[in-house]
């Protein structure tokens, strides 16, 4: 167990337009690394054709999100495209408590609430090569309707709109370049002397390295 004052994992946010790529990135990141653990979000949208409940998301009504909501259960909620979205905090912080890294596959109104409760969370924004590719990856995915599609292209501009607003950018246009830029945020923040003192407590105290974390 590291000490009570010592980061313990790291928390990733993972947002994106719809249709730019994010779920298939986080996928094939977290084959690569299981260690990593998905938070899988509450929402009243309806499930996909393909989406499980557990699995994707934790599909749920809107009276139960509202009830949930109010009993302080999200660490974070907003609604995005006419759905309503959240994070289960005790998810969250079970999991980061025990150091195990955390990635969450939120927007940005999300990421806002997130960044203020957890400063060292990373954020990484992943762009789409352009909007008419946007469209056509979500034409394409073919699992949602064309109201939805066209809805979900027109926020594309507001929610690109937010980018500045994190520390990483990733542009998805070869999937491969893209994964292995995700690979090697996850790996530098491993990195970062909080988290490698946290996790090699035992070897820096034998080395004399006594940093006063916070
Ligand atoms: P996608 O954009 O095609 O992946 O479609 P989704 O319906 O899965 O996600 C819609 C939006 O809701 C995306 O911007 C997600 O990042 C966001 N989202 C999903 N889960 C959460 C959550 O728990 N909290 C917040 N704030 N946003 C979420
Ligand atoms: P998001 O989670 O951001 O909405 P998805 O991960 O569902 O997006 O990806 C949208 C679609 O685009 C999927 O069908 C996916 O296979 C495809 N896709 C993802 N990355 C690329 C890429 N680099 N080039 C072409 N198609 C991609
Ligand atoms: P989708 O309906 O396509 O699964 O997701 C639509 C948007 O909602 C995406 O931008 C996704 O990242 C976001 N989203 C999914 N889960 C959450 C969540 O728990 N909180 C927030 N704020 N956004 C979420």
């Amino acid at each position: 167990m590291p000490p009570p004052h010592a980061p313990s994992g790291s928390l990733f946010m993972v947002v994106a337009p719809s249709g730019a790529g994010k779920s298939t990135l986080v996928n094939a990141l977290l084959a690569q690394e299981p260690a990593i653990k998905l938070s899988i979000s509450f929402t009243t949208r309806a499930p996909r054709p393909a989406e499980q409940h557990g699995r994707e998301y934790y599909f749920t009504s809107a009276d139960d999100f509202q009830e949930r909501n109010s009993r302080g259960e999200f660490l974070e909620s907003a609604e995005v495209h006419g759905n309503y979205y959240g994070t289960s905090r005790l998810l969250i912080t079970e999991q980061m408590q025990a150091g195990t890294d955390v990635l969450l596959e939120i927007d940005w109104q999300g990421a806002q609430q997130v960044k203020k409760q957890f400063p060292h969370a990373v954020g990484i924004f992943i762009l789409p090569p352009s909007i008419a590719a946007l469209e056509e990856r979500l034409k394409k995915r073919g699992q949602d309707e064309p109201q939805v599609i066209t809805r979900r292209i027109l926020a594309a501009g507001g929610e690109i709109a937010h980018a500045p607003e994190f520390e990483y950018v990733i542009i998805n246009q070869e999937f491969a370049v893209a994964l292995s830029e995700l690979t090697a945020i996850v790996n530098a923040t491993r990195c970062r002397f909080a988290q490698q003192a946290a996790r090699n407590a035992s070897l820096f105290a034998q080395l004399g390295i006594h940093a006063n974390l916070s």
